[in-house]
């Protein structure tokens, strides 16, 4: 693709390019459109436009600042990945914005339907008859900025509750329900990096929004400083306060991206109380608490504070399988328990690496048509996999085969001899043999300084047991993949 022929017509060339990266982003389309859903793929890809081809980067183009930004965001990663899968030549994507020339504005419109719904009341009143190309373009950003469209797929409905976020979700929905109760305005929740802050808060507005009659605005912090600036350039920061201090409901994503911006996170603190004062509801969501953002400015942090907090604490193990039969289910996919054990044991970081994961097995049992099985998952997933990898120890192998079969660690190194410990203590010795370099006696050393006799005993029987029994053999195998380094 980026190799060029000697003596080869220049144009010829990029027309021949041209129509090979065509059919190369149309394969690509088809894959995330069956990754991440028709309307999300309508929403925010089907924009795209694919531009050249420089050394090992491709630049692909979006109609909006906000849509680049937004796609780089959410997708940027993953359109890189499948570039390289495609043309492995490519390693790199530039997303630029660009209104393709002969792409009419409303096309552009059309294909946000849901934005525009969501932000009706917040926008400044239009000149109605005025169609959008007529726009200067920094009256259209303006306007598409005021407030980010809510990711359709981030509802109450959607998301799974477990008690690491219980109470940030109880507080969600309050405020969804009853919007600047007293106690609960402002909203802040805070939580580690993919746990659910943003699909809580997109979830309020879309209630907020379904009951009608209520504005809702709801961006990044990140988004509110460009925002500003812009506004203090183009000399209309009165109007940006205006706008911002109509909504009832103000949310603003990731807080701690003010942490250094000084006059930004001024203005924030002025429209923070003058929404307040007005009896409006506000929702912010940071990676602390208010106490823990240092670099925001006190008296910001004090009003943070005042009204409900709420932590989404990491995922457990059973919130994550929770996660994740939902969504098999919501796909349609027959994914066996075994392989969300598999997937809930392996990735605990955080649940949009697991749905990434998830939503990858499922595009590829689509695409293929096959089941989805351990061997697949190991295949599908290998690349992530293997980042959460780590090196197993014996003191692990121990927890998590106890875990698997309900005993107590501490049987692992006691005397007692019932088969109900006996045995997986046993697997517990073959898996030790098996993923770490350790001898017969260490291993027997670990295990309550067992002989190593009694270990050499114990892995043989594992083995015999796994020739006789492919129910036991499964068992120990998903353990083992589960340990695997
Ligand atoms: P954060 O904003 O905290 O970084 P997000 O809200 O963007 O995290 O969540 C990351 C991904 O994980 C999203 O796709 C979201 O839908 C999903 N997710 C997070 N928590 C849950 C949950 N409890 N139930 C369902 N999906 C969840
Ligand atoms: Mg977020």
């Amino acid at each position: 693709m980026t190799g060029r022929l000697e003596g080869y017509d220049a144009v010829a060339e990029a027309n021949a390019q041209k129509s090979v990266l065509a059919i190369h982003w149309s394969r690509i389309c088809e894959r995330l459109k069956a990754e991440v859903g028709e309307v999300e793929y309508r929403t925010w890809l089907r924009q795209i436009t694919v531009g050249p081809v420089e050394e090992d980067e491709i630049t692909l183009y979006l109609p909006t600042r906000f849509l680049r930004d937004w796609v780089r965001g959410q997708y940027g990663d993953r359109l890189g990945t499948l570039w390289h899968a495609e043309v492995p030549a490519i390693r790199r994507v530039e997303l630029q914005v660009a209104r393709p020339a002969a792409q009419p504005a409303p096309e552009v419109q059309d294909a946000t339907p849901a934005p525009q719904a969501a932000t009706a009341p917040v926008e400044p009143a239009p000149p109605a008859a005025a169609p959008a190309v007529a726009e200067s373009p920094r009256q259209a950003e303006v306007r598409s900025d005021l407030a980010a469209p809510l990711e359709p797929r981030f509802t109450f409905d959607t998301f799974v509750v477990g008690k690491p976020n219980e109470f940030a979700y109880a507080c969600a929905r309050r405020v969804a329900e009853r919007p600047s109760s007293p106690g609960f305005n402002p909203l802040f929740l805070y939580g580690g990096v993919g746990l659910g802050k943003t699909h809580l808060m997109h979830a309020i507005g879309a209630e907020l929004l379904r009951g009608g009659k209520v504005s809702v605005a709801y961006m990044s912090a990140e988004k509110f400083m460009y925002r500003f600036i812009g506004a203090i350039r183009s000399q209309s920061t009165l109007e940006f306060k205006d706008q911002l201090r109509s909504v009832d409901v103000l949310m603003i994503d990731d807080l701690q991206f003010l942490i250094g911006k000084d006059n930004t996170q001024d203005e924030f603190f002025h429209t923070f109380n003058a929404l307040v004062d007005a009896g409006r509801q506000i929702v912010v969501s940071a990676d602390k608490s208010p106490s823990d953002l240092s670099g925001l400015e006190d008296r910001l942090r004090t009003r943070l504070g005042c009204g409900m907090v709420a932590d989404i604490h990491a995922t457990t193990f059973e919130l994550r399988i929770s996660i994740l039969e939902a969504k098999a289910a919501a796909s349609g996919v027959v994914v066996p328990a075994k392989v969300l054990e598999f997937l809930a044991h392996k990735i605990t970081s955080n649940v949009r690496e697991l749905e990434g994961a998830l939503n990858r097995l499922i595009a590829h049992a689509n695409l293929f048509g096959r089941p989805v099985t351990l061997e697949a998952t190991q295949d599908v997933l290998h690349d992530i996999l293997k980042a959460h990898d780590r090196r197993v120890t014996i003191e692990e192998i121990q927890r998590k085969v106890a875990e698997h079969w309900n005993t107590r660690l501490t049987d692992m190194f006691s005397a007692r001899r019932g088969r109900a410990v006996a045995r997986p203590r046993q697997v517990a010795m073959y898996l030790a043999k098996q993923l770490t370099s350790r001898s017969y006696p260490e291993i027997g050393r670990k295990f309550g300084n067992r002989d190593h006799t009694t270990v050499m005993y114990g892995v043989t029987k594992v083995e015999q047991l796994m020739a006789q029994d492919p129910a036991f053999a499964e068992d120990v195998e998903l353990l083992r993949r589960m340990l695997e380094t």
